[in-house]
């Protein structure tokens, strides 16, 4: 991808560009734990978004998106946004720089990334952690905190996209390690790095490419769920509550709460059992507190759907390690931990069985545990 960028720039710009990049992300466990305050559990990935950049000595920002082929234009004032939906990930996090009161001066680029649009992995992400990490060492001498780069990218997302995301998915890629995955306080912040280097294991996601859109806003309903029950049992967010405390107060909230409820609490203790199984390197319990999860986000949760509750049914049929949802639900991936001995059989059942019942095949996308935002020498 460098000498392809390399090439473009040239053809374009005619000066010597600095490379930057960064990654798209997986969540290996800690789902719909974000807005009651617990743990989330993401990495960098292999799949990342790359850009060429040079200052250019003027006050416009000249930019070409060679996955697109197509250029944009813009200068550095709030009134000069792009119409390109594209181009306004990269014009948002040059406002939100200057808006903390840091540099942005003109300058050309040409990216290109191979993070599958749209399919969880969070591409969007990638590339404002990018161009933040990039506008950081090239204008700021790297001032800028590495936990302020991701929140640049949030804010990208939520004043220029349109997107009102938390601040798991810029965090991973900006702070991704290799062989690393990171345990996320959303209530602190705080974070923790924990080894993960599955030695004769496979992650692979299985993409159904199905999106079922629904009316009556299940997400925030979900919330609601999780707000009553904490005030119910007197705490701010369901982080603060156990199993005891909810089993105490069983006949104040309704089943369908109770439930929700109970999946969130067997979350928390899900993501700190997961990472207690990785310092000792047990992917075997990993594996199976990822079918854990599965299941609490189907039956207890209930924001599977029939194709995800599928190919989780495959995996565990053909003696996956583990397997789970990744994301909000309703659609999207599953994440997959698989001997390498078995990837092949996994990968070919899940293609034909799905398409047979579902009428196409499923994406298949492996990934490795990378590094996140960086300057590519
Ligand atoms: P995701 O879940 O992958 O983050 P989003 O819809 O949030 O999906 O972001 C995808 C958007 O990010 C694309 O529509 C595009 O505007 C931008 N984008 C991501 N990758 C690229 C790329 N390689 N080239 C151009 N734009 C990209
Ligand atoms: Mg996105």
């Amino acid at each position: 991808m460098k000498e392809l960028l390399a090439k473009q720039f040239a053809q374009r710009f005619a000066t010597n560009p600095v490379f930057y990049a960064s990654s798209g992300r997986i969540n290996l466990i800690g789902e719909h734990t974000d807005y009651n305050g617990g743990f989330v559990f993401p990495g960098a990935i292999d799949k990342y978004i790359m850009a060429a950049i040079n200052v250019n000595g003027t006050d416009k920002v000249r930019v070409y998106s060679a996955d697109l082929q197509e250029s944009a234009e813009f200068g550095l004032q709030e009134a000069d946004a792009p119409k390109e939906q594209w181009a306004r990930y990269i014009f948002g996090v040059c406002r939100e720089v200057i808006k903390r009161g840091f540099t942005v001066k003109g300058f050309d680029t040409v990216f290109a990334g191979n993070v599958p649009l749209g399919a969880g992995l969070s591409s969007s992400a990638a590339l404002e952690s990018c161009f933040a990490y990039a506008l950081n060492d090239l204008f700021n001498e790297n001032k800028i905190d590495k936990f302020e780069l991701a929140k640049i990218g949030q804010s990208t997302e939520h004043n220029y996209c349109g997107v009102n995301c938390g601040i798991m998915d810029q965090f991973a890629s900006v702070f991704g390690k290799k062989n690393c995955l990171m345990r996320l306080d959303c209530r602190s912040l705080e974070y923790e790095y924990f080894p993960f280097d599955p030695q004769g294991y496979k992650l692979v996601l299985v993409n159904s490419k199905v999106k079922h859109e629904l009316v009556d806003s299940p997400y925030n309903k979900r919330r609601e769920s999780c707000e009553r029950v904490a005030a119910t049992l007197g705490v701010e967010t369901l982080r603060d509550a156990t199993m005891d405390m909810l089993n105490a107060k069983k006949a104040d909230v309704t089943e369908e709460d109770y439930k929700r409820a109970e999946y969130v609490i067997g979350e928390k203790q899900r993501v700190l059992d997961v990472c207690d199984a990785l310092e000792r390197g047990d992917y075997e319990t990993v594996g199976r507190l990822m079918y854990e999860t599965h299941y609490g986000l189907s039956k207890q949760y209930e924001v599977s759907c029939e194709e995800l509750d599928f190919l989780n049914d495959i995996a565990k049929e053909s003696k996956v390690t583990g397997s789970r949802i990744m994301g909000g639900g309703f659609g999207g991936c599953t994440i997959n931990l698989v001997k390498d001995e078995l990837y092949d059989h996994f990968v070919e059942i899940a293609k034909t069985r799905f398409n047979e019942k579902y009428g196409h095949e499923p994406v298949i996308i492996d990934v490795v545990i990378s590094d996140g935002a960086r300057r590519c020498e």
